[in-house]
């Protein structure tokens, strides 16, 4: 037994692998696997909620990596209930509350419904991120009468089903009461989201925790009260408290409706045979949607609640001005602004679900992509293969889409990122000074898609206190004042200056200017004097530079700039 689990024939094993075994344990040595997913668009899908889709994809690909068949199903759950209006959308919205979110208009009248415009750019992101499903409307299931029989049976067995959502009530309450502050208010939360009527929950009328809600047939929302059911029928009678209809409904015949989520859940569970379904924590608290769903799945549907894996936050720092409308919480959409998409997905791999991470849009992506870089040249390795390369590979490509996209010509971001931020110059500049750094490539496109992230991560994410500005005119004064040392070192570094140089060539000049200054050779190891004379050097050349006490490493910062601009700001 190797550390972190089982090894297979030397190969590394991570929780992709795990939870890949689970599945299949699951479904049955043979059998189809159904992974699942399942989101509201409600709102915009931020970076955290990725994890719901992200995490069965993988396993997935796992699947098909082993020749396994397996679909990754995705529930589009747009039958639910538009709950409130956002900060930003006119106040008329509120006229749509209880309305399913296919029934909401587009406040921002570029798709047909709230619900597209929601599910829109995330199905654009997740396709850029190479993850392909199949997916499902929760309206179309629902209204086409899909699900007609497992209604008619839930409501047919509507007694056992108030079983156990009463056993779980009197749980949640107790678990509420040990409860720290936080906890509570996360429980409350909880409640408030599962619970499609918590009032009606509350009530000791039987016939207003009915399972299913019809929509109301005269002004489409859910403000209904289930006021009879007849079995022998199927018919449901309610009367609504937003407009005044009183209406019925026949289960066997129309479909106005759906089943509360608790049962809803589990019902879908068994009508798609799923295998692996991912679960946020908040699906996790006691009486929640998982745990109850797990009793009903067994009891009422005849199938076993699937294997899951909970997922943990994630969270955000480093962020600037966020183009994002997601309320500033970024989307995957925005991620991609500034991270290849292999990258992206290895934040997500990397780690087991159960961790909670930051996602930094600030310096750390610098560092990000440098690790990332390492990485990729150690899974080139295969004699090196680990945890960490497996997580790579796994991020690098998928089954039909290939080597998602990344950078023919491999350039650190932290050169492209200097660049842009000196020059705040066109793709085809940065693309020339990159190449006389010692990068040649035959193209931009080369560069790609790194070099656009690299200046929009520049121009949207570093603040401008830490950009670059480069001085437009000498500064005449400090060029008065210099010493001895200071006017050698200048004069040095300007006789040596020639063009074209590489971006090696000019670093063993700057580093070396204080060399010759002493008596040394450029290649000389510097002594404790040389080594004081660099800093002041390089301070003094920042100052002249860039009018700053620091800025880019000032090789790059040198040959982006070019030797006419050096050579003017230097006084010569
Ligand atoms: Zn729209
Ligand atoms: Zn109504």
């Amino acid at each position: 037994m190797a550390r972190g689990g089982r090894k297979s024939q030397g190969n590394p094993v991570d929780w992709v692998t795990r939870a890949a075994d689970d599945a299949v344990r699951h479904a049955g040595e043979g059998n189809l696997v159904t992974v699942a997913s399942g989101a509201s668009p409600s709102g915009p899908i931020h970076l955290g909620n990725l994890r719901e889709f992200i995490t069965p994809h993988f396993v997935a690909e796992e699947l098909r990596r082993r020749g396994v068949p397996v679909r990754h199903l995705h529930s589009w759950d747009d039958f639910d209930r538009f709950r409130k209006v956002p900060a930003g959308v006119p106040a008329e919205w509120a006229d749509h509350i209880g309305r399913p979110l296919t029934a909401v208009p587009d406040p921002w009248e570029c798709h047909a419904t709230w619900a597209a415009h929601f599910r829109a750019p995330l199905q654009e992101a997740l396709h850029e991120l190479g993850v392909e499903m199949e997916e499902i409307s929760q309206t179309e299931m629902y209204t086409s009468g899909a699900y007609r029989a497992q209604v008619l049976d839930a409501v047919a067995r509507r007694d056992e089903i108030e079983a156990v959502l009463a056993r779980h009530r009197t749980k949640k309450v107790s678990a509420g009461e040990d409860a720290s502050a936080q906890e509570a208010a996360d429980l409350a939360e909880s409640v408030a989201n599962e619970d499609d009527n918590p009032a009606a929950a509350a009530s000791a009328d039987a016939i207003a925790r009915f399972p299913y809600r019809p929509y109301c047939r005269g002004c489409g929302r859910d403000t209904v009260t289930t006021t009879a059911y007849d079995d022998a029928t199927t018919t449901l009678s309610y009367t609504c408290s937003s407009c005044g209809f009183e209406g019925i409904t026949d289960l066997s015949t129309d479909n106005d409706g759906k089943l509360l989520w608790k049962v809803d859940w589990p019902m879908r569970w068994a009508f798609e045979s799923v295998n692996f379904e991912p679960a946020g924590r908040d699906h996790m608290t006691p009486g929640s949607s998982y745990t109850v769903g797990t009793e009903i799945v067994s009891s009422i549907f005849d199938w076993r609640a699937p294997a899951r894996v909970v997922y943990a936050f994630v969270g955000f720092a480093g962020m600037q001005k966020m183009s994002s409308s997601a309320g500033g919480v970024p989307t995957a959409t925005d991620a991609l602004r500034i991270l290849e998409a292999p990258m992206l997905r290895w934040l997500y791999v990397r780690r087991t679900p159960t961790q909670a991470f930051d996602i930094d849009f600030g310096p750390a992506v610098v560092r990000l992509y440098d690790e990332w870089d390492a990485l990729g040249r150690k899974a080139a390795d295969p004699d090196k293969a680990d945890v960490a390369t497996l997580a790579w590979h796994r991020a690098s490509a998928t089954a039909s889409a290939g080597r998602l996209p990344t950078p023919a010509v491999v350039v650190p971001f932290r050169t492209l990122s200097s660049v842009a931020d000196v020059t705040a110059g066109s793709a085809d500049h940065i693309s020339r000074i990159v190449e006389s750094s010692g990068f040649p490539h035959d193209s931009v496109s080369d560069l790609e898609p790194r070099l656009t992230m690299a200046m929009q991560w520049t121009a949207e994410h570093v603040p401008a206190a830490e950009r670059t500005t480069v001085r437009e005119s000498p500064d005449s004064e400090r060029l008065a004042s210099l010493s001895e040392d200071e006017e050698q070192w200048l004069r040095i570094l300007l006789d040596r200056l020639r063009e074209p140089m590489s971006l090696a060539e000019v670093t063993a000049v700057v580093y070396g200017v204080p060399k010759l200054a002493r008596g040394l050779g450029l290649d000389d190891p510097p002594t404790e004097q040389v080594k004081a004379d660099q800093k002041d050097f390089f301070r003094l050349l920042y100052r002249l530079l860039v009018a700053a006490e620091r800025g880019p490493r000032l090789p790059t910062l040198v040959v982006a700039l070019g030797p006419e601009k050096v050579r003017q700001l230097l006084g010569a």
